[in-house]
């Protein structure tokens, strides 16, 4: 399987980045998690959206889901799909992102989308991938993402401030997305610095760790080094439609 890093940036996009965006994908099955602003175009560089099969959204932040907009109506003009796309997401998803649609649009989007809800420690399969959702500590119900194929694992922290939950996330994994969003210095942000980050994987036994949701105004080489003060693994700075090859 391959990991492409399709959204890297925290909070809004910038230049170069644009918000929360993952492709896991086999040659076969697509899983796309989170789908913040931006994402879209740069999943167009890869394949068409079309051929996605599941969408996974980790939490109801603008920035990890806004692109389902876009999205909607991109496959509303191109009915060739194999609708409706199964998206995993918080129980409250559907309701939530349906209200921006005019009255009355519930039937398309319901032939469009086919919402499931995550569950705590649920695990489903997509394709020859086993996923599995872990519950993470953060301002609304979030959850961190294990994609596992033939004994090979990513897993994604999704926006979490520290918990031992982590540790379950990131166990063994081959490529642990982690974000590091969070200076040292700030207080009461449900997110995690680039040295937590490091100690989780190191911990957890990861074998390389990729830090993302970088905030715009850091400097992503003091954030390397922040992390590699706990991990001694490898450490990737994550960036807009960097490819991962994994087993
Ligand atoms: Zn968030």
């Amino acid at each position: 399987m391959e990991l492409i890093l399709l959204g890297t940036s925290a909070a809004y996009p910038t230049v170069k980045r644009a918000s929360s965006g993952y492709l896991v994908r086999d040659g076969k099955t697509s899983i796309l998690i989170d789908m913040g602003s931006g994402v879209i175009r740069n999943l167009m560089r890869w394949m068409d959206p079309l051929a996605l099969d599941v969408i996974i959204i980790s939490h109801l932040h603008q920035d990890h889901f806004v692109d389902v907009y876009p999205l909607y109506y991109y496959l509303a003009y191109h009915e060739s799909g194999k609708f409706p796309i199964n998206v995993y997401a918080p129980a409250e998803a559907r309701e939530f992102i349906l209200q921006i649609f005019p009255p009355g649009s519930g039937s398309k989007f319901d032939s469009t989308f086919s919402f499931h809800p995550l569950v705590d420690q649920d695990t489903f399969e997509i394709g020859d991938f086993g996923c599995q959702s872990i519950a993470v500590k953060h301002n609304m119900p979030t959850f961190g993402q294990r994609i596992s194929q033939g004994g090979h694992v990513v897993s994604y922290s999704s926006d979490t401030t520290f918990s031992e939950a982590l540790f379950d996330v990131a166990d063994g994994s081959d490529v642990f997305i982690c974000e590091a969003t969070k200076k040292e210095d700030y207080k009461d942000v449900m997110h995690l610095t680039a040295r937590q980050a490091g100690m989780v994987a190191s911990k957890a036994g990861v074998k390389k760790l990729v830090l993302t949701h970088i905030w715009p105004d850091f400097d992503p080489d003091y954030q390397k080094r922040a992390a590699a003060e706990q991990y001694s693994g490898p450490i990737i700075i994550a960036e807009d439609n960097m490819q991962i090859d994994i087993g």
